[in-house]
């Protein structure tokens, strides 16, 4: 039997674990192994894909995959391998060893937290090789998706942080000084669940890893989430970094009656295990006094590894050690650490089997000791490491967790989801969710907050301008303040309000955890046209700009997923473009600025989903890429949080406003202002720019945009978008446009290239030609249906 056939609120045993390569990885890396048990929670609403419950947390899965996991039932008799909600092992014979340190006291009891390494238990102040004085000690902040890094970075960081890319790929990159330690700087890597290379996430942090080298890891976990992460930590515990495991969430832990022996828990590790909650502001002064000493000090965990010698034979056990010999000199010269290169050949890591260059002896050699360990073992050489590590977890848990036995949180969350991912009701609510955001941050809020920015700084321009007469200023400098700054830049930074809402609610969305669900609910619709309900979390982004967007398909496993969703972005249309239809929906359509932008977005929606579809119908016919994902409980945003996004996203959009925006215009303002012979002229007609739009103004002719100035704005648009309307203002061309063009005016801007900055990030992930193409393609979509509307229009106008 598999795992499709098992019907809600069923229980059953993993058998074995079907499908190949990455994404089987994948499945034993998220826990779905022989031994562990499932239950099916619910189907999503369009009957695909499926949400389970394993190791304490909720997965979901298209049915297609689900039905690669042979599975038996259980008859409510304890299933063979689970830890029970004590933490014991459930099938009642004796908790294996899991280290030979000394076990005694209860669970329950309450002991003090000693500090680690202080002690000395684990390492030898005298040979510690302590880090030379004014050596920037440099941390990497690994742990799963939801485990809380945004809310320690921004703790421990305070407002010491600066945004960057990762050399050479573009996401995102922050980096902070630690509060009150200059000579630290903190990395915020993203989240991942393993360091396989299964999402181009994962193989990112583990190159940022392997290759800068921080002086020290901190690891952090959701205590509410131990098992599942955990898998990690097992991992970055091969790395031979220093390490510290901050426990977040501790303060849901215990609300909900589930307790941690820290102590013990350090004792098993061997590296030093500190209790936070990040939201709580709990424990991170100590964690931070942790892991500065670890780093300083360089001290690196004793323990060798976690295979037992007794565990299930000790067969993985022989064949990582044997590996290890075998492969030492290589992963020395490679600069790889020997524990983790061993794991990753057993797993059958490719990029790490070429970066270690084995000769054909040595690559027949491995071979032979990992089907070796396979037949001892009695499972693939892949499920046996997962095993071995959640084997591992699952011990070390026994003995340290006292896990609550459902938390309020995810009886809340099954309460919610019961709404948001009801049969009938999810969609519903998605697309009104979708609605009342766009509504809400254009209409209700936004467009109060525009006005009466709006009116300040034309107050500011009138004051101005009486200053510049007063002193009798140039009228050529007169006129550039005026006509191009103030118009220009004046005009777009009067947009922060409604960009910033929408990036406001966009935030709620994916840090309440309802952007999964949003994929879960919608994974079935998004594959008729090719796509994954992964992709709708790049696309939603979209709507906000597209160059985060494009940097947030790296969440997607599948290549060529990621390729499709970059290209269906620029069809969310950004919030940049907003300036536009309200510029031309107040001067043409007063009164129904509402129903255009809507219909505005509707349409490139639309325009987007027709033509991925027909790329689909195109395109030759192939699997569909896999849907493997946590659900994880839903939490009330941290105002903390959002208003550090928030703040980044306004001071991205002034320095935007005053940087391309503001050289845009004052570049538009001097090519109107001359002739080709410097001189000033009264006729804008006469300009450098009128001859220079005018070369293409042809183009634009037959969809009714042969005027030149309107041609120049699309150009200046390119650079950003919100240009087109500080171009239009600048070149006072509000007089010349009628309603007949300012629809194909509307539709060429929603459709045509995304600006620069969204296609500089297109060439970084997909190469120049993609990038070439998008510009090209995308203008040519827009010119059209900038031209069907046009057609359509002079119908009836
Ligand atoms: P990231 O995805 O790892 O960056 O996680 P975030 O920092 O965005 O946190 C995910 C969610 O967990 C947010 O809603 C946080 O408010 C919440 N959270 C983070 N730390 C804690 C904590 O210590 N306790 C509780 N109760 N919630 C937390
Ligand atoms: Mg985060």
């Amino acid at each position: 039997m598999t795992l499709k056939e098992l019907k809600p609120g069923q229980e059953a045993v993993i058998t074995a674990v079907g499908g190949d390569g990455a994404l089987r990885q994948h499945f034993l890396d998220m826990g779905v192994i022989p031994g562990a048990t499932v239950r099916m929670m619910k189907y999503a609403p369009l009957g695909d894909p499926v949400e389970l419950w394993l190791h304490g947390y909720a997965l979901t899965l298209r049915k297609a995959d689900a039905a690669e996991i042979t599975i038996t039932m259980t008859d409510g008799t304890a299933p063979e391998k689970t830890v029970d909600n004590a933490g014991r092992t459930s099938n009642g014979d004796s908790v294996p060893e899991v280290d030979d340190l000394p076990y005694s006291a209860s669970l329950h009891e309450h002991n003090p937290h000693p500090g680690f390494g202080e002690e000395g238990i684990f390492h030898d102040k005298d040979q510690g090789q302590e880090l030379p004085k004014g050596t920037i000690l440099t941390f990497a902040l690994v742990g799963n998706q939801n485990s809380g890094k945004t809310t320690l970075f921004n703790q421990m960081t305070g407002s010491n942080q600066h945004v960057g890319n990762f050399p050479g790929v573009t996401v995102d990159r922050k980096d902070g000084v630690i509060k009150g330690l200059p000579d630290t700087l903190v990395t915020d890597l993203p989240g991942i669940y393993s360091l396989s290379p299964y999402s181009s996430e994962e193989r990112i942090s583990r190159q940022v890893i392997l290759q800068e080298k921080p002086k020290g890891i901190i690891d952090i976990v959701d205590a509410s989430n131990i098992e599942r992460n955990l898998y990690l930590t097992m991992q970055l515990m091969e790395l031979d970094i220093p390490m510290v495991l901050a426990l977040n969430m501790m303060d849901e832990v215990r609300n909900n009656g589930g307790s941690i022996r820290i102590n013990e828990m350090e004792r098993l590790l061997g590296i030093p295990v500190v209790p936070i909650s990040a939201a709580k502001d709990e424990g991170i002064d100590e964690l931070i006094d942790h892991a500065v000493h670890i780093a300083r000090h360089q001290e690196v965990n004793p323990r060798p590894d976690f295979c037992g010698k007794d565990d299930a034979g000790g067969a993985v056990h022989r064949c990582l050690h044997s590996i290890r010999h075998l492969i030492e000199d290589h992963a020395a010269r490679a600069g790889i650490p020997v524990r983790f290169a061993a794991s990753k050949l057993v797993e059958q890591d490719a990029d790490i089997l070429e970066a270690l260059q084995l000769d054909e002896n040595e690559k027949e050699t491995l071979e032979h000791i990992l089907v070796q360990m396979e037949n001892e073992r009695g499972l693939d050489r892949a499920a046996a490491m997962a095993d071995m590590r959640f084997s591992f977890i699952q011990r070390l848990c026994a003995r340290t967790v006292v896990k609550p036995r459902e938390s309020k949180e995810y009886r809340r969350s099954k309460r919610i989801d019961r709404i948001l991912t009801g049969k009938w009701t999810a969609l519903p609510i998605f697309i009104a969710v979708m609605c009342a955001v766009i509504w809400l941050s254009i209409d209700t809020f936004g467009a109060p907050l525009q006005d009466a920015l709006d009116r300040g700084i034309g107050w500011l321009a009138d004051r101005c301008a009486q200053q510049m007469e007063a002193l009798e200023v140039n009228s050529t400098v007169q006129s550039l303040v005026l006509d191009g700054i103030f118009n220009g830049v004046g005009s777009v930074l009067s947009f922060i309000p409604i960009i910033v809402l929408l990036f406001f609610f966009l935030s709620l969305i994916e840090d309440s955890g309802y952007m999964a669900r949003i994929a879960f609910v919608t994974d079935k619709l998004l594959r008729k046209i090719g796509l994954s309900g992964r992709s709708i979390v790049p696309l939603l982004i979209g709507f906000g700009c597209s160059v985060p967007a494009t940097m947030a398909t790296r969440t997607l496993p599948s290549a060529r997923d990621r390729l499709k969703t970059i290209l269906l972005t620029p069809f969310m249309s950004c919030s940049a473009k907003i300036p536009i239809y309200a510029f031309f929906a107040s001067a043409f359509f007063p009164g129904h600025g509402g129903q255009i932008l809507i219909a505005l977005y509707l349409i490139g929606i639309l325009v987007g989903v027709l033509i991925a579809f027909i790329a689909k119908c195109l395109g030759r016919k192939s699997e569909a890429a896999p849907f493997v994902m946590e659900l994880p409980n839903y939490r009330l945003p941290r105002i903390q949080n959002v208003a550090h996004l928030l703040w980044d996203k306004t001071k991205d959009f002034i320095t935007r406003a005053f940087t391309v925006i503001f050289i845009a215009t004052i570049v538009i303002w001097f090519l109107q202002s001359f002739n080709f012979r410097f001189d000033l002229v009264d006729d804008p007609g006469q300009s450098i720019l009128a001859w220079l739009s005018g070369l293409l103004a042809p183009v634009f002719k037959p969809i009714g945009l042969g005027d030149w100035r309107i041609v120049t704005a699309f150009i200046s648009g390119f650079l950003a978008k919100e240009s087109v309307v500080s171009t239009l203002e600048v070149l006072n061309v509000t007089a010349a446009l009628t309603t007949l063009t300012a629809i194909p005016i509307l539709l060429f801007s929603l459709l045509y290239t995304p600006c620069v900055a969204a296609i500089a990030a297109v060439r970084r992930e997909l190469g120049m030609r993609w990038a070439l193409f998008v510009v090209l393609f995308q203008c040519l979509v827009a010119w059209l249906c900038a031209g069907a509307g046009y057609l359509i229009a002079s119908l009836f106008l």
